[in-house]
């Protein structure tokens, strides 16, 4: 009792697990190499936990997730929990141990992984569950269970709360927690059919056989004490055709029984939910509490208010699971008392936009990061709070000061002359609705190009990067640190870049690069020498498995202070009387790997990145950088979730990349590359971004990308689908090298066909990358006397 009036209705959808400073990352990794022992990873995951659960409830959440943790991946927990192992690791029923579920994770010494793909619109990425009419499923995994009883089982000191009775309790109540499961269709509709399934199996035909294990774990949960549950379903929120909601009225109706005495929460997140799922949702059996995102999800709020079923609970993403900005608690509190109106005082619980896994873990680790800066973030932890105090508030028991503060930070953001930059503004402002194209079409510029550059047929050049050796790390890092003076370190960069200048005279490549060695990260590399971007020390976010990322932070106007890649390019092409590709990454690139401002739309940041990027391709071009490279890596991923969006983001994002070039001669050749394959739905994009030469990753997908290499005839422009993997450790032969490009030629005029690796060397060893180039050149020169 004592405590429960701290725990005002509060939600947390999921939180991070990799721990504040990446400690199960390191876990992972060690025992993967076999530095420790499964015990030793199990003790760090059960700390971990652990810590959450206590600083969850200590903050007063009263609705805390467990079985958000996973040791990789909640899909593959998901394929765990019901036994869907794929043949090949040849597990032999029971419970699945650590080894099968990290041989389905990374592969063995026997078989490869299981495919990975982006989890939604996020850089998550999840393991692809493999299914057949004749897969089998049984209960093969308790985590859910486990972890409910885990955290019941956590000690915990409540601080009560009484004036009087300020004291430590130590009162170990255990934390009563809501298990998360992926919810049934979902899982479904994210899986893939297993190779050599015929094309007619739907995936949603396993409904039956699954739903009885999600009724084992389900009656297990509820022996275990659990009062709540909740299901993933964001595959709700996608452009769903009506057999596919149908599965959902369907599930749930089956799991109704079995659900009885619980409460079930159905959470979506990530957009808005169509009003056709809303009303499936709202229509579920046995549910009766739905989660939405409130933040991306504008004209789901319109949905509540058109309408909301009596006597449901009303989860309200309004803190941002999917950014590092500080919640404007003055008006979520707001968008909350009006839903409290409509759903009822007793029926409202405040909550995240989505898991928490998608932001940073904690401020606290940020003790360089500016002052004014910081009082404009929250990372997970701060998050946490900030949902417990929108609660509170809304109970009436608001802390003043706490939200004093908050307005008094939204303010100093809104006004700080560091966010703003007039001019910045203004120039981007320009571009909206306008449209910036080279004037001379690709063809022409391609005949300017070749009069200067006098290239053979199938010229050969790399996607930018080349082995970063250890001591080339160093180098940076030391730099960075002021450890070494800057005249050392200009002198090994450039010794690095001479090296690797040779090397390519050596090998005879036509087009050359520098090598990015100055560069630690395509996207920080810039962000650091422009303006309006911050970077964390521990901002990391998982990406897949033990992998994470360390989003740059843009918090203001962007603008180039000064010529960011000029020096090391033309000293490069000092070195050499070959042609100097110079390397940028795109505005779009740039965008998409960033914690983007959430105070001005998408499109405005990207602009003014391209305005910035525009610069240093002219400067490039002043310098005598005939060929520019310009990477856009991350075109694809920036694909809005709904199709209704698509159009609007590939005008902008498209545009703003012409942007960046439009202000170069003809025989300047500006090339692009990207490195997704499903390239098929978004060509026409592709091609208006108007760049001479285009790099694709192709290792995997031939057949696949015939469609696009055929609008590239028709466009005119040079293509160069990768001619081998550099993913892999393996090193082409000249003769498969030789004919790959074979096959790309029957396809494929000669004269618009460029021989280059998939992507970047930077992550091979020279051992690899010296053999396999010198099989590339042998085979462009081999093809070139068969023209
Ligand atoms: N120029 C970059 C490199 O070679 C491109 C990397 C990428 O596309 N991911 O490393
Ligand atoms: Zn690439």
């Amino acid at each position: 009792m004592c405590c429960d009036d701290r725990k005002m209705a509060s939600h947390i959808v999921g939180y991070p697990r990799m721990g504040p400073k990446r400690e199960l990352k390191f876990a992972l990794e060690s025992f993967w190499d076999g530095k420790s022992s499964a015990e030793d990873l199990q003790k760090v995951a059960a700390d971990l936990r652990s810590a959450i659960w206590k600083q969850m409830s200590e903050a007063g959440i009263k609705y805390i997730p467990s079985n958000t943790f996973s040791y990789y991946d909640q899909v593959l927990d998901t394929t765990a929990m019901l036994g869907a192992v794929p043949a090949r690791y040849n597990w032999n029923g029971g419970k699945i141990g650590l080894d099968v579920y990290f041989s389905m994770a990374r592969g063995n010494a026997a078989v490869p992984a299981m495919e990975m793909t982006k989890w939604f619109d996020t850089n998550y990425h999840y393991i692809v569950p493999e299914l057949a009419p004749e897969t089998k499923f049984s209960y093969a995994s308790h985590k859910a269970v486990c972890e409910f009883k885990e955290a019941k089982a956590v000690s915990i000191f409540f601080q009560l709360s009484f004036k009087i009775l300020n004291y430590l309790s130590p009162m170990q109540l255990g934390v009563e927690t809501v298990p998360v499961i992926v919810g049934p269709v979902s899982y479904l509709l994210l899986s893939k059919p297993s190779k050599g399934v015929e094309k007619s199996f739907s995936l949603l035909s396993l409904l039956p056989k699954i739903l009885p294990v999600y009724k084992e774990s389900i009656s297990e949960l509820k022996a275990a004490g659990a009062t709540w549950i909740q299901f993933d379903e964001p595959m709700l929120v996608m452009d769903l055709e009506s057999h596919k909601l149908q599965a959902f009225t369907e599930a749930y109706a089956e799991l109704e029984s079995t659900l009885s005495g619980l409460n079930v929460l159905v959470e979506t997140y990530f957009a808005d939910i169509p009003a056709e799922a809303f009303k499936t949702l709202t229509g579920l059996k046995g549910v009766t509490a739905y989660g939405f995102d409130l933040v991306r999800g504008t004209k789901t709020l319109d949905l509540i208010k058109g309408g909301f079923p009596h006597g449901k609970y009303l989860f309200a993403g309004v803190v941002d699971g999917r950014n590092i900005w500080a919640n404007d608690l003055a008006a979520s509190l707001s968008t909350l008392q009006e839903l409290e109106g409509i759903v009822g005082k007793d029926k409202l619980v405040v909550s995240t936009s989505s898991s928490l896994l998608h932001t940073a873990v904690d401020l606290v680790n940020e003790p360089k990061l500016d002052k004014e800066i910081k009082s404009w973030l929250a990372f997970a932890a701060q998050k946490v709070v900030e949902v417990n105090a929108l609660a509170k508030a809304l109970a009436g028991q608001k802390d003043e000061a706490f939200f004093s503060s908050n307005a008094a930070a939204q303010a100093s953001r809104k006004s700080s002359p560091r966010v703003t930059n007039e001019a910045v503004q203004k120039a981007a402002a320009a571009l909206k609705g306008s449209d910036h194209r080279r004037a001379t079409n690709v063809s022409a510029r391609l005949d300017a190009q070749q009069r200067k550059l006098n290239l053979p047929v199938l010229p050969t050049t790399t996607i930018g990067s080349f082995p970063q050796t250890i001591e080339l790390r160093r180098v940076r890092r030391e730099y960075k640190a002021k450890k070494i003076s800057e005249e050392v370190y200009v002198n090994a960069i450039k010794e690095e870049i001479s090296k690797v200048v040779k090397l390519q005279e050596e090998l005879d490549i036509d087009v050359l690069v520098h090598g990015e060695p100055e560069r630690n990260d395509m996207v920080e590399y810039f962000g650091e020498q422009l303006s309006g971007f911050a970077f964390t020390a521990n901002g990391w976010v998982q990406s897949y498995g033990s992998r994470c990322v360390k989003p740059p932070i843009i918090y203001g106007d962007v603008s180039r202070p000064k010529a960011m890649t000029v020096f090391w390019s033309s000293m490069a092409q000092s070195m050499t009387a070959r042609t100097m590709k110079g390397m940028l990454t795109g505005p779009v690139t740039i965008l998409n790997w960033s914690f983007v401002r959430n105070d001005q739309p998408r499109f405005e940041t990207c602009y003014q990145i391209a305005l910035a990027m525009k610069d240093e391709v002219e400067d490039l071009e002043k310098a005598g950088i005939n060929v520019i490279q310009i990477d856009e890596a991350a075109l694809r991923e920036g694909l809005p979730l709904r199709k209704s969006e698509h159009a609007f983001y590939l005008e902008w994002a498209v545009h703003s990349f012409r942007i960046t070039n439009v202000g170069v001669q003809d025989t300047t050749q500006i090339h692009t590359h990207m490195c997704y394959s499903h390239f098929n739905d978004i060509i026409h994009s592709i091609i208006d971004m108007d760049a001479d030469v285009i790099t694709i990753e192709n290792s995997r997908s031939d057949e696949k990308l015939l469609s696009v290499f055929r609008e590239g005839v028709k466009y005119g422009a040079g293509i160069g689908p990768g001619v081998y993997d550099i993913h892999s450790p393996r090193i082409p032969s000249a003769e498969e090298i030789a004919d790959r490009i074979n096959k790309m030629l029957a396809v494929l005029e000669s004269n618009i066909l460029w021989v280059n690796p998939d992507c970047g060397l930077k992550t091979r060893k020279y051992s690899e990358v010296k053999p396999a180039l010198k099989n590339m050149v042998a085979a462009a020169k081999l093809l070139r006397t068969q023209l």
